[in-house]
């Protein structure tokens, strides 16, 4: 498998010219609304290496809304807090339906199936109010992604989180429906504003791909560098990532691509590549299941040319 450095560079500049060409980029979310002016012919890499270095390609430095990568650095946020007692409020299965869907819980007693679908991070959200009130909790959030990305200049968007209040009816469903079968504790509009300030969090693809080393350096931020959690519970979350990370295209993403990844609606990518790299992907066009379609493109053509599918042997 590919380490060397230049290699990489290269490799990742062949990636963004290829992206560069690419016609078929997908849709930009616009249930939104703020999400819709974003520009569709945007496009990202980035991958932080154990040395600390990291190889940018493209907008690597313009900031976008991370949406539903939030979901890893509040879970993590979670489990750090409330250790395995997490996993009373919310399963661990793939779910194979859209990110939004509330039909599951219906059927399972309203445990939403996995951290990473809607549901599920509301009631992750609900799980980190228990110990703190909203304004609190969300300080908790994006002080650790600073941490992570050792970086303070990584902030909430307020027009993205109130342009989610005003449309953000499915999610309210998913809340109240939680509440009702005792899955959420707090009021459910305490908890969608705290789910929707955490969602609008926006970073530049260079600071996403130095926020996820403690995945792929086993809760460290470098490998036997400062710790962010347990090994344990990063070795954990690389496995949802895997089986949950990408909704009902989950499958596609771990048979295409093989890394552990987290998507989002503003078209980020999160992706793991143990011991190697932690990749930072953008670009705001999505397929037809939410998943960006040139982000995921581009993982898959990094993992085939550098070798790091998780399944590889190392
Ligand atoms: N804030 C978005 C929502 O709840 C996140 C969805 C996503 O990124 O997939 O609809």
């Amino acid at each position: 498998s590919v380490s060397d450095p230049e290699r990489l560079r290269e490799i990742v500049g062949e990636i963004c010219d290829h992206m560069a060409r690419e016609t078929d980029r997908g849709q930009v979310a616009d249930y939104i609304p703020e999400l819709a002016k974003v520009d569709a012919n945007r496009f990202a890499l980035a991958l932080a290496l154990p040395s600390g270095e990291v190889i940018g390609g493209g907008d690597a430095d313009t900031r976008f809304s991370i949406q539903s990568v939030s979901k890893v650095f509040a879970l993590a946020v979670a489990l750090g807090r409330i250790g395995d007692q997490l996993w009373t409020r919310v399963g661990r299965e793939p779910s194979g339906d859209p990110f939004n869907s509330i039909v599951q819980l219906e059927h399972e007693r309203g445990l939403p199936r996995n951290p990473f679908i809607n549901a599920g991070a509301i009631a992750v959200t609900d799980a980190i109010l228990s110990r703190s009130e909203p304004r609190e909790a969300l300080g908790q959030i994006l002080q650790f992604v600073r941490f992570l990305a050792d970086d303070d200049d990584i902030a909430i968007d307020p027009g993205v989180a109130a342009s989610e209040t005003v449309s953000g009816w499915r999610n309210a469903a998913l809340a109240n429906f939680m509440r009702d079968f005792g899955t959420i504790e707090r009021h459910p509009e305490k908890v969608l504003g705290t789910y929707f300030h955490q969602c609008a969090i926006a970073m530049t693809p260079r600071q996403l791909a130095l926020a996820g080393r403690f995945l792929a350096f086993d809760g460290a931020l470098t490998p036997g560098g400062a710790r962010a959690i347990a090994p344990r519970m990063a070795r954990q979350i690389n496995a949802l990532m895997l089986t949950c990370g990408h909704y009902d295209g989950s499958g596609e993403f771990a048979f295409r691509v093989g890394l552990p990844g987290k998507s989002g609606v503003g078209g980020g990518i999160l992706a793991v590549a143990p011991g190697r790299a932690s990749i930072g992907a953008w670009s705001p066009g999505l397929n037809a299941v939410g998943n960006s379609q040139l982000a995921s493109m581009a993982l898959e053509m990094l993992a085939d040319r550098t070798g790091w599918s998780v399944f590889a042997p190392k």
